[in-house]
């Protein structure tokens, strides 16, 4: 049964006989070149309520903005509410067949394989835990994992546990090992992660990009590195396995999963567009096929394949996704990815929402090519103007082009959480702590610890842009008011 929204037929039929596109009404197959083309801020702009409502959303690297369209799409799969793998209603298959399609996307975003690749989890932070409960039984006596001072705590603080906390009850030693980062220049410091790497590291950890230094990691290097080790993994390779967390780099980045040649690769749809509640574990397929799943139960058995003395698990992905999972979120958040590209490449005539035909490489490459020179755009006049404010400390690279779209500072002499509050008052959206960077906020000795953050995406202007720092730039002129806080606070 398909399910209507507003007009259109939602299949999940990419391949749907008699169709070109697998949905009526919607036969606007178009390919795409790789072009150079720009982003249209304004017609972007008429697809979310918070330009409406005045706010000035320079907050992007904790959670982007949902547009109309997705909030809609939850009301329009009501009409075929279901459970997914449970029933054989037509609506319990249609339901199903539109939430297994959604790891199509998911992996065609990506530039994966496929849905065997693909593990779905609430976010980012339960998809590296996800691969530390998988990884757990494999770590040997006196192996480590390498991970660096500049990640979120989501992905250091996993192995700390395992290292300091879970292993030790088990009675094997695993250590971690936290490469440096220039307090300068804001990048990863290469020979330090190098001089760390060696035969016994399982595991190298690193962030595609951070939430604090804005710092676009060199993923390639980092990959080098971890090949040469040489450390044995069961399945024979000779090499440590990497993990890229990519919470800050997926959104507004082209990535392709195969071309960096990553083990394992996470990040959150409610950076991207999406709602809460949905992050995506890329993993290679032979490794989620060899690693013990991370949770246990329902729908993660092959159809009875239960005995009182042995159980089978079912088939990737479905090995990875026990008990009833975020459905409508799943469903909502693969919408998102094609949003995206129907927004960056086409606002007024979407081409890919609403569908399910496959999205292709060229087209994703173009949009998030746009994404991205936008971001920069935005993120190149925050770093001018806030650069121009006496007493202004940026941190992370100078160059617009080795950064992510946010910028994170501090003013001379003000608590950085008083700078937020008093943007907050100027209308203008910002977060102020150590942003769950704490590692960096310590390695850069910040007193109070903490820094005001400004993060961009596609759908800022040049001008909120300019209020921001202008607000900034009040904040820093003005008397330190009552609200100034002592040392310290984590965040
Ligand atoms: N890693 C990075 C780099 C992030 O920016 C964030 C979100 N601030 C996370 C991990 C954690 O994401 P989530 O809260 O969605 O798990």
């Amino acid at each position: 049964m398909p399910m209507q929204l507003d007009g259109i037929t939602l299949t999940a039929d990419d391949h749907g006989a008699g169709r070109a596109d697998g949905y009526p009404g919607r036969s606007r197959a178009r390919t795409h070149a790789v072009d150079r083309g720009s982003v249209d801020v304004q017609a972007i702009r008429r697809h979310f309520v918070f330009p409406g409502v005045g706010r000035v959303v320079t907050n992007n690297a904790a959670s982007t903005q949902p547009p109309d369209e997705l909030l809609e799409l939850y009301r329009s799969l009501a009409a075929g509410y279901e459970n997914v793998h449970r029933g054989q209603s037509d609506a319990s298959r249609a339901m199903t067949a539109l939430f297994e399609e959604s790891y199509d996307t998911i992996a065609r975003f990506l530039g994966a394989p496929g849905r065997a690749s693909i593990a779905l989890y609430r976010n980012t932070t339960e998809a590296i835990n996800a691969v530390m409960y998988s990884l757990l039984t494999e770590f040997r006596d006196g192996d480590n994992v390498v991970t660096t001072m500049m990640e979120h705590n989501s992905n250091y603080v996993p192995w700390y546990a395992m290292c300091r906390e879970i292993l030790p009850r088990l009675g094997r030693r695993v250590e971690y090992r936290l490469a440096r980062f220039d307090p300068g220049t804001g990048e990863l410091d290469l020979d330090h992660l190098a001089s760390l790497i060696d035969a016994r590291t399982k595991l190298v950890c690193c962030t595609g990009a951070s939430n604090f230094l804005g710092t676009r990691i060199r993923l390639p290097a980092v990959r080098a590195l971890a090949d040469g080790s040489g450390y044995r993994q069961p399945s024979g390779e000779r090499r440590s396995y990497l993990l890229v967390d990519a919470a800050q780099l997926v959104p507004g980045s082209f990535v392709d999963v195969q071309a960096l040649d990553v083990d394992y690769l996470a990040f959150s749809f409610h950076k991207l567009l999406a709602p809460f509640g949905v992050g995506v574990l890329y993993a290679k397929e032979h490794l989620l096929a060899s690693s013990l799943p991370f949770l246990y139960g329902g729908d993660m058995i092959a159809e009875g394949r239960v005995f009182p003395d042995r159980v089978g698990y079912t088939c990737l992905p479905w090995k990875f996704a026990a008990g009833t999972p975020n459905i409508l979120g799943a469903i909502v958040s693969a919408q998102a990815l094609r949003i995206l590209l129907d927004l960056a490449l086409s606002p007024e005539c979407p081409a890919y929402f609403g569908t399910g035909k496959p999205i292709e490489r060229a087209a994703v490459e173009s949009a998030m090519g746009r994404v991205s020179a936008w971001n920069r755009q935005l993120t190149s006049r925050a770093l001018d103007g806030l650069g121009a404010i006496p007493g202004i400390t940026i941190y992370g690279p100078r160059d617009p082009a080795r950064r992510t779209s946010l910028v994170a500072f501090n003013a001379a002499g003000r608590d950085p959480v008083a700078v937020a509050e008093g943007l907050n008052r100027a209308g203008v959206e910002s977060r102020a702590g150590c942003h769950c960077a704490t590692l960096a906020h310590h390695a850069l000795e910040l007193t109070p610890r903490g820094s005001c953050r400004l993060s961009f995406y596609l759908y800022n202007t040049l001008d909120e842009v300019d209020q921001a720092v202008a607000a900034v730039a009040a904040i820093a002129a003005g008397p330190s008011g009552p609200a100034e806080r002592g040392f310290p606070w984590t965040g």
